[in-house]
């Protein structure tokens, strides 16, 4: 093996292949720390033809590679399985990174972290419109291969309306180069398609150009008190109807969440003397100020006069829009913090969002009454974090209250995979539930992309040893 990971680093030079435990640790285990596996070498190419090399000589070898870039999905996708393979780990593909100012474009290496990508981007006015708590690690081949959605997805769609051109290697080592900022281009099938969203099943993804937006002028955020949670669905309506495209974002989050927030995370704030059953974060982006703050008054006293709202508290200032956001990012870090955890990312039509928490809340409370119950999420498009907070890990129990959350979703006709992807969390059930076509698509894609199964061979199928 020791001439395997040599030959590695003829290709990448010696600072691209970590082989030390010490040093190759924190990529064998995920975010949430459920998935730990091995590896015999972390492999950090730090250009496109140097991520092919690899690829050939893993072929070659039989050797399995598992794709990583910021290591902060939450499905168990980014991490090897107990395997003798490497981790193909992007962060040194940074090579590129450049505005194209008048095409609105920025072209940007996999390995670049979102929140560097929006730096640039910043500098010339513009932004790239997904924002998410992980943005200062996550990077952008990373967030292309899970459809990233984020707060401003009910917007500006998830992380695939962004993508105008990539370049990927596929899993025997060719290069496909589709790295284009043209918006139409119907010149065939858009192959680029197949590498997004599906979690590095069929290829690496080293380099992209994304679609920007012009940066945020004017902004009027406010949180606000639902009257109950019937009323969050009217409110998202009410915003739509009175600001149009310019109800930017809408997120609700509960009163457990905000409580392990307050006690959990430093920094916290709520600006009621009481904490609410439900809150709302609104944010209206306008030309200017003025109009986005007006706009906002406007739905805060339609929003009260309807009932919807018990209590409103309009940002007085930049700052506290941002405190308002804190606390929203701070439901997810407070719950971490509270201890272990079950995480349901789902969706439904928006108008089934209170329905679907209300009847799961009612069953969980009744069959598991020392979990505490967190749904929290984008009120915009019907995706809500069903998250559990449980006294202790118990996989029985911890499977029956999976079931009774996803069951609730497959019968509204949601989606329990919303926007994380399936990575191992949800494989199983995907591919139980695969029509003949979809089966006779994927393993057609798979058998002729990657017949030896060394390629990211966890996703999307059962995990060989
Ligand atoms: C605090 C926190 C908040 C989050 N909030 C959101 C949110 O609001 N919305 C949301 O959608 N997600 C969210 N996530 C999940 C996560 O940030 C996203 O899934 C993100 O897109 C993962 O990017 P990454 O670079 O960390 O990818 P990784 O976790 O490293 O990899 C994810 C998957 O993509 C594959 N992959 C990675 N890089 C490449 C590549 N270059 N080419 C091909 N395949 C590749 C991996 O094999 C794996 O299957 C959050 C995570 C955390 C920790």
């Amino acid at each position: 093996m020791a001439s395997i990971q040599a030959r590695l680093a003829e290709i990448t030079g010696p600072s691209g292949v970590l082989t030390s435990p010490d040093d190759i640790a924190p990529y064998l285990k995920d975010w949430r720390g459920l998935w730990q596996g091995t590896a015999l070498a972390v492999v950090r190419p730090a250009n496109t033809t140097d991520a092919s090399k690899i690829i050939r000589l893993c072929l070659a070898e039989n050797i399995k590679i598992t794709l990583q870039g910021g290591n902060t999905g939450l499905v168990g996708g980014s991490v090897p399985g107990k395997t003798n393979g490497i981790v193909l780990q992007t962060g040194r593909l940074v090579h590129r990174l450049s505005v194209d100012q008048n095409n609105a474009t920025i072209t940007v290496g996999a390995g670049v972290t979102l929140e560097t990508a929006q730096t640039a981007a910043a500098k010339f006015n513009m932004r790239i419109p997904v924002r998410l708590g992980a943005e200062g690690t996550a990077q952008i081949g990373g967030l292309i291969a899970t459809n990233a959605g984020g707060s401003h997805a009910m917007r500006f769609g998830m992380m695939r309306a962004q993508v105008l051109g990539l370049r990927a290697v596929l899993p025997n080592g060719d290069i496909l180069d589709s790295l284009s900022g043209l918006r139409k281009n119907n010149y065939g099938p858009d192959l680029k398609q197949l590498f997004i969203g599906s979690e590095g099943a069929f290829g690496l993804i080293t380099a992209a150009t994304l679609a920007l937006q012009p940066a945020i002028e004017g902004r009027a955020t406010a949180l606000v008190a639902l009257s109950d949670l019937d009323a969050l669905p009217k409110l998202l309506n009410l915003g739509k109807i009175l600001a149009g495209h310019g109800l930017e974002r809408m997120e609700f989050m509960g009163h457990t969440g905000i409580g392990m927030a307050m006690e959990n995370v430093a920094g916290t704030k709520l600006p009621f003397l009481n904490c609410p059953r439900w809150c709302a974060i609104v944010e209206i982006v306008t030309g200017d100020y003025a109009s986005a703050g007006q706009t906002m008054m406007c739905l805060l006293e339609d929003a009260l006069e309807q009932n919807l709202i018990d209590d409103a508290v309009p940002a007085a200032s930049n700052a506290q829009a941002e405190e308002f956001w804190h606390l929203r990012e701070a439901v997810v870090e407070g719950q971490r913090l509270a201890g272990p955890q079950l995480k349901h990312d789902v969706s439904v039509a928006v108008a089934d969002l209170p329905e679907l928490i209300q009847s799961a809340q009612n069953q969980l409370e009744t069959r598991f009454p020392d979990c505490k119950i967190n749904p929290f999420g984008h009120a915009g498009d019907g995706n809500i974090h069903f998250n559990i907070s449980t006294p202790n890990i118990e996989p029985d129990r911890d499977a029956k209250i999976s079931e009774l959350i996803y069951d609730l979703v497959v019968k509204m006709h949601g989606s329990i995979a919303a926007e994380h992807g399936l990575g191992r969390l949800k494989r199983q059930r995907y591919l139980k539930g695969l029509s003949a076509a979809e089966r006779l698509i994927l393993s057609s894609l798979r058998q002729d992309l990657d017949p030896g199964g060394i390629f990211n061979s966890h996703i999307l199928r059962e995990e060989s040893a």
